[in-house]
């Protein structure tokens, strides 16, 4: 239910508005015939038959006709169609750009990835994210119709313009304008930031755990936030969260990929720290799923990189949080799946306090979670699209 949390009040029409309210409450599972939809819903027998009608006319309900308990008519049951609407998502894994088409329930039917080499420039990247949208598309399952595609993304990103501007692990690429690449090929395009999408699905999932505000600082190969409030994110007009990038002046002439020096990710991102682990432990990878399982065992606390990393972290964070005043914080990346050194982050972070009379947030870490991203980065478009479809005349 979660991908299409659109809302009723937005349909003009009294048919219309039905047809959501009983779409969604099948969607939740909360009704299987006609009398159980009119008994929830409070609905005249013909009202919740017209509404039917439309809905299997429209594909967004499937009814199956099984046998008959013991006479009369068999017993029809209704189900709502989630592969009626697929979305793709475009995303970053690691050194590459992965693809996956989701259905309405938020299950991944197609996956595609593709490696990038990380001197590849603006036009290598396009034509990489062209060749995933058009095998997407490909994949889709006959009978279900295309909402669009999603492109979430990390690094620098113009919203408005729909413009990716700069990416740590592609530092030649400046400036790819995503929308006009992929709008003729699998349009409508809408680009997000992962962590915020990662954030709004979390928010969904667990609306009770993410009431409030939550600052999600990610920890990672590069280091930026998201902050959303009652699970929505934070979406100014241009660029946000790029915490990563402020200007630590004990870090001196240290260069940083987005052409400044002495950025904090020059000091505390995994871009920045790898070459340092690797010293000590050569079979690190680099990819951040697989380095949260390499680090959790490992001595990191010791290292006076990781310790000096960790101290500059939380003093931008404690810093962030005098901006945001989050109720909550929640930070994901490979370096919270160690358990000393996540105790000694927070500790780091309760140290630095907030001002007398603001009580400290919550802590708490995440993993990163790719699922989360994929389904957080479809659900505008998947609500778009079943809006459009509930409201076509049939
Ligand atoms: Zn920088």
């Amino acid at each position: 239910m979660f991908l299409t949390a659109f809302d009723d009040s937005s349909f003009q029409a009294a048919h219309d508005r039905d047809c959501a309210r009983v779409y969604r409450l099948i969607l939740a599972g909360g009704a299987h015939s006609r009398g159980e939809i009119g008994r929830h819903l409070r609905l005249r027998s013909t009202t919740t038959s017209s509404v039917v009608a439309d809905l299997v006319d429209r594909g967004l309900l499937l009814e199956t006709v099984g046998q008959a308990a013991r006479r009369g008519r068999p017993a029809a049951t209704l189900l709502a169609n989630v592969r009626r609407l697929g979305a793709s998502v475009i995303h970053v894994a690691s050194r590459s750009l992965s693809g996956a088409l989701v259905d309405l329930w938020g299950n991944i039917v197609a996956e595609r990835s593709i490696t990038i080499d990380p001197d590849a420039d603006t036009d290598a990247i396009a034509d990489v994210m062209v060749a995933i949208a058009g095998q997407l598309l490909e994949a889709m399952p006959p009978g279900m119709s295309h909402a669009g595609t999603a492109v979430s993304l990390s690094g620098l990103i113009d919203l408005p313009r729909g413009q990716w501007l700069l990416a740590s692990r592609w530092p030649r690429m400046r400036g790819l304008d995503v929308a006009a690449v992929i709008a003729p090929i699998a349009g409508p395009v809408e680009i997000c930031r992962n962590l915020d999408a990662e954030l709004r699905a979390r928010a969904v999932r667990e609306p009770e755990s993410f009431a409030g505000s939550t600052l999600l600082l990610h920890w990672g190969w590069g280091i930026g936030m998201s902050y959303a409030v009652e699970g929505r994110p934070f979406a100014p007009a241009g660029s946000f969260g790029e915490i990563g990038h402020w200007r630590v002046s004990s870090l001196g002439g240290q260069r940083c990929g987005c052409g400044n020096t002495g950025c904090l990710e020059t000091g505390a991102a995994l871009w920045s720290l790898l070459p340092a682990l690797r010293a000590h432990w050569p079979d690190l990878a680099e990819d951040e799923a697989r380095l949260a399982r390499q680090l959790a065992g490992r001595d990191l606390v010791n290292l006076p990189e990781i310790d000096a990393a960790a101290r500059l972290l939380a003093h931008a964070l404690a810093n962030a949080c005098r901006i945001f005043f989050p109720t909550r914080i929640a930070v994901s990346g490979p370096f919270t799946a160690n358990p000393g050194l996540w105790a000694r982050f927070e500790a780091l972070l309760r140290a630095e306090g907030m001002m007398d009379g603001v009580a400290m947030p919550e802590i708490f870490s995440v993993r990163a979670s790719e699922r989360h991203e994929i389904q957080g980065a479809a659900a505008p478009l998947l609500a778009r699209a079943t809006e459009a479809l509930l409201r076509q005349r049939g």
